[in-house]
Order: structure tokens, then sequence, then C-alpha cells
């Protein structure tokens, strides 16, 4: 990945005249938001910096055992603290995304802040929000982009440390499903390979990840793939709703749908997945695809959502999980049309 050395030396300069910054993961930060801020805070930290490490909302409990959850400040719990540190900040690092509305309800504190703000991302669609922009859609993470980023920053070996590996190697785990999807250059498993090096423990990130979830969670997706799972061979498409019902029933936590819309995808035929999560208010949406189904514009066109070509999320308010259903039904026909080529 090239990074213009005008841009790195901006950022440098940054650093180096900020008395105080702030690192700000997206809205229900996943494993890569966290690992790529968390290394980031870690590593000015390092440096002697002034620093903290915010979020805008809960994340997975999957993720609780990550070195710098301690030390977060979340704006759902804590405004005050949250607003303080951004609003002192003469730098704010937006990790993983690029549109300051994926940080939820924190984003009027971010537009509002006066910070310079240096956005760490790979992305699609890159807006142009920030006043550096790295972003790199080539690459497996956001992690692998901080990891470029930090590691031509002056004196960078005395500031990664095993704790910046930890995260690195976690978000770059996360965001490639273990090294199954978006991890075909072979620049990302040398900085895989590099992080190793710091003697992080592989093989317990992964159990950290992996097999921390509940017996309900379990029961929850067997149920789900079993009874609520529907696939629509035409459209080479499976979706599935996950009902408030559902949840009470299977007393569903936050994180417990992790991974589940991965699911249909190992079905032959299959080449995209969508899981509709009930909430009180919206309906969550997670999709995801292989091939050339493109999610991102699915969920840019009829979801208000975004992310990655083969990952993505969206939203619909105030509706049932069936009506989510029945867009995405109407919507199908001509976005298959498109994707087969056909229009
Ligand atoms: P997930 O299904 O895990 O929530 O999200 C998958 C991907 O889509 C992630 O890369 C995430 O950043 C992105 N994503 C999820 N929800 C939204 C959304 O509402 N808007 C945008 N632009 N991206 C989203
Ligand atoms: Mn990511």
């Amino acid at each position: 990945m090239k990074i213009d050395t005008t841009i790195l030396q901006s950022i440098q300069n940054e650093i180096d005249k900020a008395k105080k910054i702030a690192v700000l993961g997206h809205h229900h930060p996943d494993g890569d938001s966290m690992g790529g801020s968390g290394a980031v805070y870690t590593f000015l930290k390092n440096m002697g910096k002034e620093v903290g490490l915010l979020m805008p909302s809960q994340f997975s409990p999957s993720l609780a055992w990550m070195p710098n959850v301690g030390e977060i400040i979340r704006y759902d719990l804590d405004k005050n603290a949250f607003e303080k540190s951004i609003n002192e900040a003469d730098l704010v690092f937006c990790v993983d995304y690029n549109e300051a509305g994926r940080t939820g309800a924190a984003e009027a504190v971010l537009k509002n802040s006066p910070a310079t703000k240096i956005v760490l991302d790979h992305h699609p669609n890159s807006g142009s929000y920030g006043n550096y922009i790295i972003c790199e859609t080539s690459v497996s993470s956001a992690s692998e982009v901080v990891y470029e980023v930090l590691s031509k920053l002056n004196n960078a070996e005395k500031y990664i440390c095993k704790t910046v590996a930890e995260n690195l190697f976690t978000g770059i785990m996360t965001d490639t499903i273990c090294f199954s999807v978006n991890s075909s250059r072979p620049r990302t498993f040398e900085i895989a390979a590099k992080l190793l090096k710091f003697g992080l423990d592989k093989d317990k990130i992964y159990g950290n990840v992996n097999f921390n979830f509940s017996e309900q969670r379990m029961r929850l997706m067997g149920f789900i793939l079993d009874s609520k799972m529907n696939i629509l061979p035409e459209y080479n498409l499976a979706y599935a709703v996950l009902s408030l019902k559902d949840q009470e029933k299977y007393n569903y936590k936050h994180g417990d749908a992790e991974g589940l819309v991965n699911l249909p995808l190992s079905i032959k035929g299959v080449d995209a997945s969508v899981l509709f999560i009930e909430k009180e208010d919206y309906v969550k949406l997670s999709l995801r695809s292989t091939n050339d189904f493109d999610v991102n514009k699915l969920a840019r066109l009829h979801f208000n959502g975004g992310g990655h070509q083969r990952a993505a999320g969206g939203k619909l308010d105030d509706i049932s999980g069936e009506a989510a259903t029945a867009l995405l039904l109407k919507v199908l026909p001509d976005f298959y049309a498109d994707y087969k080529g056909q229009k």
C-alpha cells in the first residue's frame, strides 16, 4: 500500500504538535475498529502523548478481553467524559470509517469538534470527511492501514509494542474472518508475521474471539438456521429475520448474532445472505456475499447503509422485520438483474 509521503509527514507533524489526542472507533465497533483504535491509542501513549480511547457505543462481548477495553470512554455510558475528551483534543483519529455518521449518536460531538481529523480506513465510497484521509480499499482491514501508517512514523520500532501488535492482529484476523476473505495479498500475511514476532498468543486471540459465546447463542443460531432461514435460489440469496420474540426466547445479548449472517454462504448456490435483526424502533441489517454480488450497493441503494462489496450493514427505522423483508423482496428482482448483467 502506497502512502503519500506528504500526508505521512503532515500526520507526523500533527501528532508532534498535538497536546491532547482522541482516538474514536465507529458505532458498535467491531474487532477491526477496536483493534485499529487500540493500536493507535497505545502507540501514542508509548510516545508519551495524552490520549483518550473513545467508542460511541457497546461492542460485542467477544471483544471484552481486548487489551485496552478498561480504558475506553463510551459515549452511551459517559457523555460528559466523552465530550470533554473530544472537545479538548487537538487531534482526532477516526478508525475504520470515513463518514462521520458511522459514529451514530456521537456524530454531532465529532462534527462540532475543532480538532484536526485523521481518517484511517479501508471502506469504499470514501467521503471527504477528515483533514487527512488514508483510505485504502484493497487491504484487509483498517488495522492493516493503521500498521502501514504507524510503522512509518518516527521511532516506530520504539512505540510498536506487544499490545499494539495484539490489537492489530485481532483487527486483521476478525475483518478477514480468520484470513478466509479479503486476505489474498501477501502483504497482509507479511504484516501478520511481523505482528506475531511480538510474542502474541495467536491461538489465545482466536479462542478469545471465537470460543467465548453463550450456550443460548448457539441454540439461537440452530433455531434461526433450522426455522427462520429462507433461501431464494432464483436470486442466489438467503435471508432470515431475528425477531424480538426470538431474541426474548433465547435471552439475546448484543453480539449474539455475530457470524450468523455468514453461515448461509456455505450453501452451494447462495451468493448473498441478509440477516434482519428487529430492534425496538428499527431493524438492523447485516449483509454478506461471495462472488460479485455487491451488498454494499444493495445496502446503500435500499437500506440506508453501506460497507464493503462483500460485507455491509443497514438500518430501517420504524419498521417490522416482516416489512423489512417485504422491501428486500420488492427490490431484489431489479437488483439481481443488474448483478447478472441483464440490465
Ligand atoms: P455488520 O453486518 O457487521 O454490522 O457490518 C458489516 C460491514 O458493514 C462493516 O464493514 C460495517 O462497517 C458496515 N456497516 C454496517 N452498518 C452500516 C451502516 O449503517 N452504514 C454504513 N455505511 N456501513 C455499515
Ligand atoms: Mn474494518
